[in-house]
Formats: C-alpha cells, structure tokens, sequence
C-alpha cells in the first residue's frame, strides 16, 4: 500500500538528506498517495532496511540509505547515501543490479530531479534572472502579494519530463520555472505534470 522507496527517497531530499525516522514518516505521509499502511513508520523503516547493505533485512539492491550512527545505535537517523547513482563509487550498486536500475528508473530520474532543483548555485542564478518574480502556473506575483516580506520567496521548478531526464546532461537556466512553493507541491504531487498543464487547469477553474 501507498508507500515506496521513492517517497522515502523524495521525502529525504525535501527534509536535506538527513532525518529522524518520525520526520520522514510526516512528510512521506504527506506525498504518498492513500492509502497508507497501518503502521507507516514501520513500513519506511522497513524500506530503508532493504536497502541499507548495513542491515540484515538487506536486499542486495542498490544500497540507498545509511544509519547516521550506525545500525547497532538505533537511533532511527537516516540519510541518502552521498552517490547512490553512481556505480562507480564504493557505495554504489552491486553486480548484477542493471535489471532492477531500469526497473527503477522512474525513482531514480526523481532524485536526479529534486537534486537539480537542489543545486544552490544555479538557483540562485536563476533568482538573480528574475526581474519579477510571478509563478509561471497561477501567475500570482510575489511582490504584489507580499512586497517586501518575501518578494523573493519563489522555487524553482526543473521542467524537463521525468522520463527524458538524462543523467549526464547538466541543467540550464531555461530548464527551470519559477514556482511558488504550492503550486511546485501541486506539480510533484500530481506525478510531475507539466507547469503549462496546471496553468491551464487553474485557468479553467477560474472561469
Ligand atoms: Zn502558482
Ligand atoms: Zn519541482
């Protein structure tokens, strides 16, 4: 039901990589859709298991997650690994995982997603760019609505489609939009739609 290793990986990633086993259940809580198991924070811990080669519940797939103290402190502090993706970091897959990597593709361009949306740098490039900051899906505009408060408190969205997302390419200005964070919510939420087709469907509702 409801919850999978890509939630979890996503729900990381929105919480910095690193969180406590009950934040991580709030937020996967949050982006998975219903219904969700009885016990959610047993079924991520149990997720997380599987693919931390530091457990016993280890499935011998791509091992994502690590302990942040260790297995043996049961903490419940997790964290993406630093390079999961890439194989050939000691932490990266094992041999013989090529079928479940493609099988898992759609997970994997996920995080390649949020990390690009991450990336301090070319945000705060594409920030600097906007000369008037509005949310490309409602059009709302920041220093209308809250002027001085946060006239800059916009997101950046990367707009490539999931599945042409390419590991290698690396992202440019123009592969961003600006967003205000409910509406980038919506987006993800909505398995990544396209900024213009929740543009036209808020359009459509406004009539
Ligand atoms: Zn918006
Ligand atoms: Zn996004």
């Amino acid at each position: 039901m409801g919850i999978s290793v890509g939630h979890i990986i996503e729900a990381l990633s929105l919480l910095g990589g690193e969180a406590h086993l009950k934040d991580i259940e709030q937020m996967v809580v949050k982006i998975a859709p219903l219904p969700h198991p009885k016990e959610p924070q047993a079924s991520i811990r149990a997720r997380i298991q599987e693919r931390c080669a530091e457990t016993a519940s280890y499935l011998q797939r791509e091992n994502l997650f690590e302990s942040v103290y260790g297995v043996q402190e049961k903490k419940g502090f997790w964290r993406l690994r630093a390079d999961p993706l890439n194989p050939s970091s000691p932490d990266g897959f094992q041999d013989g995982a090529e079928a479940f990597v493609e099988a898992e593709e759609g997970r994997v361009n996920l995080k390649i997603h949020l990390r690009r949306e991450r990336s301090k740098k070319l945000i705060d490039a594409f920030k600097a760019k906007l000369t008037e900051p509005r949310c490309e899906a409602c059009g709302m505009s920041f220093a209308e609505v809250y002027g001085d408060l946060g006239g800059d408190y916009i997101e950046a969205h990367h707009k490539i489609p999931i599945a042409q997302l390419d590991r290698s390419s690396t992202t440019t200005l123009d592969d961003l939009a600006a967003v205000r964070a409910n509406c980038h919510r919506m987006i993800h939420k909505n398995n990544l739609m396209l900024v213009k087709e929740l543009a036209e469907f808020l359009m459509l509702r406004k009539k």
